[in-house]
């Protein structure tokens, strides 16, 4: 089932005389495509989890309509909208064991949904056997993985089939090999049951690697949604292109001068025009192209080895950091005992954006049309 968000706005009321209202969420206007996992992504406090709650019905839009496929639930309570949710922690009831915790949903329904033992019984281990913990049914939650936790957490909001399932940061209290074990099993898991799922997230890894779609947020304002991929290669915004990505895009100081871009002294692109003259320039680690007589020269500060890759660190007087990050191939040699090192850039992998308020400017070609991808 498709989720429509249109222009939701979630207001906190000010708890102090002199406290402005919080806007969590500000006109927020997306359709969650029926059937796919879509991630949303932003720094802490940028108001996903407002957002999840108000697709779930736990909050209430301030302004705006939910709609889940044609119906208009911006009115229709939690319970009633066939949601499930998963959060961070687990919140599994201790008590009682893996069974009767994937259970519990289905012995609370009433009327026509309600089911016999023997149903209830084989749905649950029907989805217990999805999300593979059918062989931990009679354990209590204190004797489970985190990973396994969270799985039984999955399996508690999958069992009543909801048309939605809402994940909120559902792999933050796992180690780092569970969390990536675990985010292919919640893909696997989705790609199964084909349930519109929206997946919470501040790690822009995650969202990247196991979304349809990604939709970026930052201070309760959608920045820029699409595939993660065509998100990565064609920021609008110089916050989108910093929060994507890692190792992190670099970023200048930049002059656009008689059709080129020039950073500091160095004549680093031709065929650039641009109405500023001043530009942020954003350049990714794989656009740097290792080069004798590059047109960029920047202080070598080390090499690191990563196998296939290698990463130069280097700095530049006019990096906005210290640290400038390039990925090129490990058949490079980096011959470290010199001082510098220059790269000629890779045209797509360079980005301007406005010095004042971040926004991407296009390049435009010599004969005045507006290029593609850069
Ligand atoms: P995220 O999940 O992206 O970290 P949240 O949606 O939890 O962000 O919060 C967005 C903003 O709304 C934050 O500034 C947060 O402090 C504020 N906020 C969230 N819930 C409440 C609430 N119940 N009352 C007041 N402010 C809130
Ligand atoms: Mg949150």
């Amino acid at each position: 089932m498709k989720v429509t968000l249109e222009n939701v706005t979630k207001k906190f009321p000010s708890r102090t005389k002199n406290s402005p209202d919080v806007i969590a969420v500000n006109k927020f206007d997306f359709e969650f495509p029926d059937g796919k996992l879509i991630a949303l992504l932003g720094p802490s406090g940028c108001g996903k989890s407002t957002t999840l709650n108000l697709i779930s019905g736990l909050l209430k839009a301030t302004e705006g309509k939910v709609f889940f496929g044609d119906d208009d639930v911006t009115e229709l309570a939690a319970e009633k909208r066939g949601v499930g949710l998963v959060f961070q922690n687990y919140a599994l009831y201790p008590h009682l064991t893996v069974r009767q915790n994937i259970l519990f949903p289905l012995q609370n329904l009433r009327g026509k949904d309600k089911m016999s033992k023997a149903e209830m019984n084989s749905k649950a281990e029907e989805i217990a056997r999805l999300v593979q913990v059918d062989k931990l049914m009679e354990r209590k939650p204190n004797e489970l993985s985190g990973g396994q936790q969270q799985r039984v957490a999955i399996a508690r909001a999958l069992v009543k089939m909801p048309k939605v399932l809402l994940l909120d940061e559902p792999l933050s209290n796992l180690d780092a090999r569970l969390r990536l074990q675990t985010r292919e099993e919640i893909r696997r898991i989705q790609k199964e049951t084909r349930i519109t799922t929206v997946f919470v997230t501040h790690d822009q890894d995650e969202a990247m690697s196991i979304s349809d779609m990604i939709v970026v947020m930052r201070d309760g304002v959608v920045q820029q949604t699409g595939l993660p991929q065509e998100v990565y290669d064609n920021p609008d915004n110089l916050f989108v292109a910093q929060f994507l990505g890692t190792p992190p895009i670099s970023v200048f100081d930049g002059t656009v001068k008689d059709g080129s871009l020039y950073i500091g002294n160095d004549k680093v692109l031709d065929g650039v025009c641009a109405d500023n003259a001043n530009v942020t320039v954003g350049i990714r680690p794989e656009g740097y192209i290792l080069k004798e007589d590059g047109a960029l020269c920047c202080k070598l500060r080390t090499v690191e080895v990563m196998g296939r890759d290698i990463s130069v660190v280097s700095s530049n007087d006019f990096a906005k950091s210290a640290d400038i990050r390039s990925i090129i191939s490990s058949e490079n040699k980096v011959d470290t005992s010199k001082e510098y090192v220059r790269f000629n850039l890779r045209r797509e992998k360079v980005f301007l954006f406005d010095k004042e308020n971040g926004k991407r400017i296009r390049f435009c070609s010599e004969k005045g049309g507006v290029e593609n991808n850069g």
